[in-house]
């Protein structure tokens, strides 16, 4: 049995539905947390754009089935005219982070904190002794810092700021060669 053809319409009287577009052409939903609208400027500190840094970093293993590879944070940077006590912080709560800027700022000064706020939106509050810098904090610190920099065997002995900036800046210094071996 032949199906019937279905009549041509008039010119000009197209059915609507046969110019809807298919489902798979449909734009791609909107993103519950739209990046803040700052320019580039904005998020660049000693030359690293941190919002890109930071788009890369919430991708790594360390951080899978976490919050971060689920929504991006917000991300915000405050610029101090000198270095601070406390060079940045998070908020696991709200999801968001700082980090500040500082002249002479250096880019391991600043990865360091960036990563370092990153793993507290993962971890937040463990249930274990120093719940924000226990154990679980270092282990994950040191994972991330290997996985995103190739750090190696500084986390169980710190997480005080610092330590893992000079690592970052001796590993940027070498060949990417000497790197890898590192
Ligand atoms: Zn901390």
């Amino acid at each position: 049995m032949r199906l019937r053809r279905t009549k041509r319409r008039p010119a000009g009287k197209e059915s609507p539905a046969g110019k809807r577009q298919p489902p798979e052409r449909a734009p791609s939903p909107v993103k519950r947390t739209a990046p803040a609208r700052r320019p580039p400027a904005y998020f660049t500190v000693a030359g690293i754009r941190l919002d890109l840094e930071l788009e890369r970093l919430r991708g790594l293993p360390a951080f899978a089935d976490g919050p971060l590879t689920k929504r991006r944070p917000e991300l915000k940077v405050r610029r101090a005219s000198t270095r601070p006590n406390r060079v940045g912080f998070a908020v696991p709560a709200e999801h968001r982070l700082q980090v500040t800027a500082y002249p002479g700022i250096r880019p391991g000064d600043v990865l360091e904190t960036l990563l370092h706020e990153l793993v507290h939106l993962h971890v937040g509050r463990a249930r274990e002794a120093h719940a924000w810098h226990g154990r679980t904090f270092k282990t994950t610190l040191a994972r991330a810092m290997e996985e995103a920099y190739g750090v190696r065997g500084v986390g169980a002995r710190s997480t005080l700021h610092g330590a893992y900036a000079e690592a970052i800046e001796r590993l940027r210094a070498k060949p990417q060669l000497e790197m890898d071996l590192a």
